[in-house]
């Protein structure tokens, strides 16, 4: 799959997981959620995060292959419990580890309907999935991606009626003069 269409999956489930809160904490868990989605293309230079990062996706590669170890079960085990140990505490944003499980799981949950598939299992070689949607197809384009793009939208409208109060607050201090 795209990046754009990991991003916007994982922000979906992201918003989904935020729960009932308020817009900017909605929207960060979206992001990082959204971010999330991108580590399992560290294993290849050309993704999307790939080419952001130096030498590390090459070493990846090399080592244990693009679709290997980090598109397995050992991989979101692996990233889960690093994001526990470094993030969880922290609290900044709440279930931050959480939010960066279900971005990694569900890159390689939308990863399993491309013809090529995930091996869940690795390092038993074995790969799993669905060929629905080959990769930049125009399937993945024109129906996959807009459909996350509505979900996002969806899910974010539907919680625009918890903010409402702030955004009238907001509205009413800037007609009194308050904040302009
Ligand atoms: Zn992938």
């Amino acid at each position: 799959m795209l990046w754009r269409t990991h991003f916007l999956a994982s922000a979906a489930a992201g918003l989904l997981l935020a729960g009932h809160t308020d817009a900017k904490t909605a929207a960060l868990s979206a992001g990082v959620a959204g971010i999330a989605a991108l580590l399992p293309d560290v294993d290849s230079p050309d993704s999307k995060i790939g080419r952001m990062i130096p030498v590390i996706p090459r070493l990846f590669k090399t080592v244990v292959g693009h679709r290997g170890a980090l598109h397995s079960a050992i991989g979101v085990a692996a990233v889960f419990i690093l994001a526990a140990l470094f993030l969880g505490w922290r609290a900044h944003i709440p279930k931050m580890h959480y939010l960066i499980l279900a971005g990694y799981l569900s890159h390689l949950v939308m990863d399993s309907f491309n013809p090529q598939g995930v091996p869940w299992l690795w390092p038993y070689g074995k790969r799993f999935g669905l060929p629905l949607v080959q990769t930049g197809s125009l399937l993945e384009r024109f129906v996959v991606m807009p459909g996350m793009v509505l979900l996002v939208a969806w899910f974010g409208i539907t919680k625009l009626w918890l903010w409402f109060p702030t955004i009238k607050a907001v509205f009413s201090k800037i007609l009194k003069g308050g904040i302009l």
